[in-house]
């Protein structure tokens, strides 16, 4: 059985940390460029300008490239012919995060909820975990902003709201959020399942490359859909009026209960981070 030291697990989790929050992912720069050619806004063409540059300063200057830094959210795919040594695998990723906000200098974005007192180290990072086949383990590190986050929702819908209540609870929602989550959005959406894991795979739609579409036909053309009408909303870059309010509409289905339908949002914002690495 192959072994993998927790020291590797805490260096990593630091590295991504910092790679993610500096170094914008080449398919959301080429997604700046496509909006930036097909937004019909002055204004917000110029906004599309202004995002590549920030993402050139945060690159060539290494700082982040938003203040808010986000809660580390920590996707990890561990080959169940993989042994974890020295140590606690919870606590290597906890202190990951810990040495890469302290040594990144990037916000620490996580209180206590009542006292909002805050933890000072951008600990607890939030890990999900899943056993797949192999001896490797792949871990991603997505953070995530407050003021997307805050534009998440899942709705318990029923079979009968069908497709057509799917499209027009997500478009109604993306209009609500309007210019709180930082558009242009990424829009995750999760649908079957049971409540928490309609969020769990939203949220993982996120971690799809801009561009890339579900494989499944039948759902690759609701993202498609969705998209245009999303777009037709007229929000725009910023929220300030225009054609581009989405990068990408990433839509994951599975199967759900008889009497259910669930759904869930979870917008991105432009600050569309996340790294991966192997190990
Ligand atoms: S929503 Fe995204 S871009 Fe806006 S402040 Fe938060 S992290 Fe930054």
């Amino acid at each position: 059985m192959r072994e993998i030291g927790v020291k590797t697990i805490t260096e990593t989790v630091k590295k991504l940390c910092i790679e993610a929050n500096l170094y914008l992912g080449e398919d959301v720069l080429k997604a700046f460029d496509r909006g930036e050619q097909a937004e019909e806004s002055a204004v917000g063409k110029e906004i599309f300008q202004q995002l590549k540059e920030n993402a050139r300063i945060a690159r060539e200057e290494q700082v982040a490239m938003c203040q808010d830094t986000g809660l580390a959210v920590v996707f990890v795919e561990l080959g169940q012919e993989a042994h974890i040594v020295g140590g606690d695998f919870n606590q290597a990723i906890h202190e990951g995060v810990r040495q890469g906000y302290k040594d990144g200098y990037l916000r620490k974005s996580a209180c206590h909820c009542f006292t909002r007192a805050n933890t000072k180290d951008n600990t607890p990072a939030i890990i999900h975990l899943d056993l797949v086949p192999g001896d490797k383990m792949k871990i991603t590190v997505a953070p995530k902003g407050g003021g997307s986050e805050n534009m998440s929702t899942v709705n318990m819908m029923t079979p009968s709201d069908g497709i057509e209540g799917i499209k027009k609870r997500v478009v109604e929602w993306v209009k609500q959020a309007g210019s709180n989550p930082c558009p242009p959005v990424v829009v995750g959406v999760g649908i079957g399942g049971t409540f928490e894991q309609a969020a769990l795979i939203a949220k993982k739609a996120l971690l799809r490359p801009l561009g890339e579409k579900n494989a499944d036909p039948q759902v690759a053309a609701l993202e498609e859909e969705l998209l245009a009408l999303v777009n037709n909303l007229g929000i725009g870059p910023q929220g300030l009026g225009g054609r581009i309010t989405a990068l990408a509409v990433h839509v994951n289905m599975i199967p759900c209960h008889i009497a259910s339908f669930p759904l869930a949002v979870n917008i991105n914002c432009h600050a569309h981070r996340h790294k991966e690495a192997v190990i």
